[in-house]
């Protein structure tokens, strides 16, 4: 038989259901599951928190990759630019498919690069009148007050994300205090480790945020991945950001082999990988099934086999 590794908190009934479903039409997945020496790891599957729509090839990309969530990123100057590539968003199927959690509005309007009249009304009737639901904004906290600004986030129900910032550790503190509950981009868009001072990071290990590991991003290095790993544990997200911004992401897709990759960018083997999504997801009828080399055998998401390998 083979050992469901993790499966909580799936329920053991479905994944049993789904698996021999999944083997009934298919003899090689029945051959790994009924392997004495062969492990297959069932996992509620990876969530991308900042997945660029060019780089996150189409829903069918994903599912090769072991994803069964995501929120799409949006990069634009002004509301008006952001607003017009929501809008682009909606029209494509990975907005509209059921693992797709809203979008992550990324900047730079609110960056340490934006523009210097920002507008908390202007963000209020930006929020409530996007094609698609806004799942995280990020933001400078050098930019806007966080104790306006995270109020009217937490009415919303939009997580805050510190982003593209300069700030130190203490402006840092005050955003993480005022309920910013992530880190975007460690190390390569945020000052890191100073002398005498953690910076962004240190404000946000101390606060219990959850932290990024860009893999794939130039200057993101194997030790920073371990670094994140290691200090945030299950609060550390693994995404694909081939390239750094300003600007665009060019197109892509998620290459299939994203869970290895993100598992060896932070110094982790695949079931303590895979150990850091057991929390955090209140999906039961979306999992993945992982051999031990991280290879996806099959997934499902929201009830539906989205892939087999
Ligand atoms: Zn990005």
């Amino acid at each position: 038989m083979f050992e469901a590794v993790i499966a909580d908190p799936l329920s053991a009934a479905i994944v049993r259901e789904m698996t021999s479903k999944l083997a009934a039409g298919r003899g090689s997945l029945a051959g790994d599951m009924n392997s004495a020496t062969r492990r297959v790891f069932a996992s509620p599957g990876l969530f991308l928190p900042h997945l660029h729509a060019e780089t996150g090839g189409g829903v069918n990309d994903l599912a090769a990759a072991g994803v069964t969530s995501w929120t799409l990123a949006v990069f634009g100057a002004d509301f008006a630019a952001l607003s017009g590539e929501i809008a682009k968003l909606a029209r494509l199927p990975l907005a509209s498919a059921p693992g797709f959690r809203g979008v992550f509005v990324e900047g730079p309007f609110i960056s340490v690069a934006g523009a210097e009249d920002f507008d908390i009304r202007a963000l209020e009737a930006f929020l409530d009148g996007t094609a698609l639901p806004i799942a995280a904004l990020a933001f400078a906290p050098e930019r806007i007050d966080p104790a306006s600004l995270l109020p009217l986030l937490d009415e919303k129900d939009v997580c805050g994300v510190v982003a593209h910032t300069k700030a130190d550790l203490d402006t840092c503190k005050v955003a993480f205090d005022s309920g910013a509950s992530g880190l975007s981009l460690p190390f390569v868009a945020t000052p890191t480790l100073h002398h005498r001072s953690p910076g962004p990071l240190g404000a946000a290990a101390e606060a219990s945020a959850r932290c990024e590991v860009p893999v794939g991003m130039p200057g993101f290095t194997a030790q920073m991945g371990a670094f994140v790993a290691s200090v945030f544990k299950e609060r550390a997200e693994a995404i694909y950001h081939p390239l750094s911004h300003p600007g665009p992401i060019p197109a892509g897709a998620l290459p299939a082999d994203f869970a290895r990759r993100a598992a060896r960018a932070m110094g982790l083997g695949a079931a303590e990988f895979l150990s850091l999504y057991i929390g955090g997801t209140s999906a039961r009828d979306s999992f993945v099934l992982f051999d031990e080399e991280l290879n996806v055998l099959a997934t499902v998401i929201c009830g539906k086999t989205a892939f087999e390998g």
